[in-house]
């Protein structure tokens, strides 16, 4: 699926109240709060080596 929001990144890069990089999912792809989450924490699990 191509989604134009996040550029299939499933999370949009914003900035919080001081200005810090923030990551928040992509609403377009994260309807019910799920499919980022997961791919988030096999991500976590990768960087971590495992
Ligand atoms: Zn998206």
């Amino acid at each position: 699926m191509r989604c134009l929001t996040c550029k299939d990144e499933r999370v949009i890069w914003t900035k919080d109240k001081w200005g810090s990089p923030t990551a928040v999912p992509c609403p377009q792809c994260n309807k019910n709060g799920k499919t980022v989450r997961e791919e988030m924490n096999l991500l976590e699990r990768e960087a971590e080596g495992e």
